[in-house]
């Protein structure tokens, strides 16, 4: 996959990254219930219990049928959408302490770029810091999402020192020297040699961030 770098917006200093989708919004719990209702919960699961087994929609073997990917299309697309997806409330008070530690440069998300006004408008709305946003460019399709972020976090490593994501498929495609630190949001158990740390709340996040970069200072 070839990824450009030229069009990025400026990251000006070096410190953490952050995912937004189910690590800062609760997007695809959001969508869980109402996928449920449309499509059917066969396991009589619950939705803490959704996310934890398949971590994504598509990942759902009984959610992939055309109706069912053309209203999950539609919703990634939608920036008013994006404008009401609940907050996940730790986030927000963690990644203030967080910001102590080491700053924070940018949200990278696998959101297309045609979101970015919704989803600007939903950070401001809940208080979150401007910072660069990087979008999946729309050349590149949802289901690549992972490989385009592991290439942008690949590129950026001299700057964006870690993220905190809740997405494990993003180890996948990561070089096995990649040296930053992916802080794994609500998850419990992690499987891979790199630096990968299960985070299962924000709490337990900054107290690995702590861990991780007490002292930090930046290079730049
Ligand atoms: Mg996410």
């Amino acid at each position: 996959m070839d990824v450009e770098f030229n069009n990025l917006p400026e990251i000006k200093n070096e410190g953490l990254a952050l995912d937004i989708d189910d690590t800062l919004s609760w997007t695809f719990g959001h969508w869980i219930g109402q996928m449920q209702k449309l499509f059917g919960n066969p396991e009589n699961l619950s939705v803490e219990e959704i996310v934890l087994k398949y971590n994504r929609a598509q990942n759902v073997p009984y959610w992939q049928s055309e109706k069912a990917k053309a209203w999950r299309k539609n919703n990634i697309i939608s920036n008013e959408l994006q404008m009401k997806l609940p907050l996940i409330p730790d986030s927000r008070i963690f990644i203030d302490k967080i910001s102590n530690v080491i700053p924070l440069v940018a949200y990278i998300t696998t959101r297309p770029e045609s979101v970015i006004n919704g989803t600007k408008t939903w950070l401001k709305n809940n208080d979150f810091p401007t910072l660069p946003i990087i979008c999946r460019p729309d050349g590149i399709p949802y289901e690549k999402g992972s490989e385009w972020k592991a290439k942008i976090l690949e590129g950026l490593e001299q700057q964006v020192k870690g993220i905190v994501d809740d997405n494990p498929n993003l180890l996948n495609f990561l070089p096995s020297d990649y040296k930053g630190i992916i802080f794994l949001y609500n998850k419990y158990s992690v499987n891979s040699n790199l630096n990968a740390i299960p985070c299962k709340d924000w709490e337990t996040v900054y107290e690995e961030v702590k861990n991780a970069f007490n002292g930090f200072t930046s290079n730049s």
